[in-house]
């Protein structure tokens, strides 16, 4: 809504002319919609959007080498030769390539903002916590990195969720 220049009374966007005085109102500029508002001002909102965008296709990438990785390790299994080392290389390769199946879901459901995203995240980066900080404990300090994109991404979903 917007007020009519010239008597004042409120008017809807797509007016024309003013229904009350009937002044020509076409060029009269119409008040900001809050999405326009938040793409000019850069608001938080905005910021936590391009945060999301930027973690869901770093989610789609991992996703996609931890699936290609699964994939190598089953064709390893194929070429073992050795029957236990055959099924650990077939096992492992299954479970590398499900959490790469996941993580590409859930950074296509980031991109595209789905409603149940907040929930996996919360489930899928509190698991994913866990599990470095138990990598960190055995020295592996590369989970860090990883421990500050699971917490960012929770973060950054936490201040957003109404938005999914
Ligand atoms: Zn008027």
């Amino acid at each position: 809504m917007f007020p009519c220049p010239r008597c004042g009374q409120m008017l809807p966007p797509t007016a024309v002319a003013c229904q009350f005085c009937h002044a020509d109102v076409r060029h009269v500029p119409r008040p900001m919609t809050q999405a326009q508002k938040e793409r000019i001002a850069g608001s938080p909102v905005t910021v936590l959007r391009v945060i999301a965008l930027i973690l869901g296709a770093i989610w789609i990438l991992r996703g996609g080498l931890e699936l290609l990785t699964g994939i190598l390790m089953s064709q390893t299994a194929d070429t073992a030769g050795n029957s236990i080392l055959s099924a650990a290389f077939a096992g492992a390769g299954f479970f590398v390539g499900i959490f790469g199946c996941i993580h590409i879901l859930l950074g296509t459901g980031i991109l595209f903002r789905w409603s149940w995203i907040p929930t996996a995240v919360y489930i899928f980066c509190g698991f994913g916590i866990i599990g470095d900080l138990i990598s960190l404990l055995g020295g592996n300090g590369y989970a860090l990195i990883d421990l500050a994109l699971q917490t960012t991404l929770i973060i950054v979903i936490a201040y957003s969720a109404d938005t999914y």
